[in-house]
């Protein structure tokens, strides 16, 4: 059993079960034990690996993106480049050496970091040294001025709730203790808003549906943020239009394992739901589309055959051609993954997205 194993049983015994979000708020952030507190190991040896760390292709490509929203926009002369959840900092880093070679812009930008992890921000810290960087806990801290953000694997981390339909109500999907061993039960009926109700429509008996509160509420500041001081925001992840059923997953290895075990060691995740991002959304939201589609429309395959190009040998040209098969091929990230943007109303739309 992990630390952690022995901290949730404790918490259960003395506070009776747990909701989902709950659970996955400690498993990734307990300030000691979480699994982005402990090990932030991901890259190839780690558990998963995600777009940038496949391969620069898709940094570079986001950062010409956001490059020609912020001229399409006037091209501000003061402005956050903000990542949510930046990991090891690849895709910064990536993005940053994309724009180089416009000097208005990185004099401009103000790069931002929201990162919960203190482990994960010295990770930051090495990748980015050559660049000055700030760090915020909370969008609360942002400046009023324009905002050109990406989010990249940040909103499948954080937590949901779960309620799984019992004749025409909800119950939360809890998890408690049985016999010293984790498993999941339901509450009473649950007070529930417009949207479950709503999903009484598309859903059967037995059916869940997840909600993340966190994802609206940072939604909803974010966007009204654009529209009030301008810019965009790039979201991609792995999900789909609106979720069904249990999509709460744990990796360990590379392998898919219990989420109820090894708790602090396993990275838990859970399927974005665009449809409530989009409804959270005070600014506009473009279309959602596929992660193939978005970066084949930013002009993937021309990135990757100047790359094989001026590759210096069999080994790299089919690293390249591996990588953007990787992030663009159906049966691996390319339709799994979805993207979607936020502008501002009757603004221009991010290269790549239809609004
Ligand atoms: N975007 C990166 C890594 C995604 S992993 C990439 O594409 O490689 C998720 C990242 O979000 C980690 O850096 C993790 O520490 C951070 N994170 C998770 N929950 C968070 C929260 N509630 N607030 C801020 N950062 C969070």
């Amino acid at each position: 059993m992990t630390p952690l194993d022995h901290i949730v049983r404790e918490r259960i015994a003395l506070d009776g079960p747990m909701r989902v979000s709950d659970f996955m708020q400690m498993c990734l952030l307990h300030p000691q034990y979480g699994y982005y507190v402990n090990n932030p190991v991901f890259g190839v040896q780690g558990d998963f690996i995600t777009a940038p760390e496949i391969s620069q292709m898709f940094g570079e490509l986001l950062g010409l993106c956001l490059a020609q929203a912020w001229m399409d926009q006037g091209a501000s002369e003061d402005f956050h480049l903000l990542e949510l959840g930046p990991g090891r900092g690849t895709l910064m880093s990536d993005i940053l050496r994309a724009t180089r070679s416009l000097p208005g812009m990185q004099r401009a930008a103000k790069v931002t970091l929201l990162e919960a992890s203190e482990t994960m921000k010295q990770r930051q810290k090495e990748t980015l040294s050559g660049y000055r960087v700030n760090w915020i806990s909370s969008l609360d801290e942002l400046a009023e001025k324009p905002i050109y953000v990406v989010a990249n694997e940040f909103f499948d981390a954080l937590p949901i709730r779960q309620y799984v339909r019992v004749d025409d109500a909800w119950h939360e999907r809890l998890i408690g203790l049985q016999d010293d061993k984790l498993g999941f039960g339901l509450s009473p009926i649950a007070q529930t808003g417009d949207y479950l109700q709503m999903r009484l429509d598309d859903t059967q008996d037995g059916d869940i549906v997840e909600v993340s509160e966190p994802t609206k509420s940072i939604i909803c500041q974010l966007s009204k943020h654009i529209q009030t001081h301008g810019g965009c925001a790039l979201i991609i992840d792995y999900g789909e239009w609106t979720s069904k059923g249990d999509t709460l997953q744990a990796v360990l290895d590379h392998k898919y394992s219990n989420v109820l075990q090894a708790l602090g060691d396993t990275d838990l995740t859970a399927h974005v739901d665009f449809e409530q991002v989009a409804r959270a959304c005070q600014c506009q939201a473009s279309k959602m589309c596929t992660q193939q589609d978005l970066l084949e429309r930013l002009g993937i395959s021309d990135r990757a055959q100047t790359l094989v190009t001026s590759a210096g040998n069999e080994t790299q040209k089919n690293d390249v051609l591996s990588a953007y098969r990787r992030l663009t091929h159906e049966e691996e990230m390319g339709t799994l993954f979805k993207a979607i943007s936020l502008f501002p109303h009757n603004g221009p739309s991010p290269a790549g997205f239809e609004a």
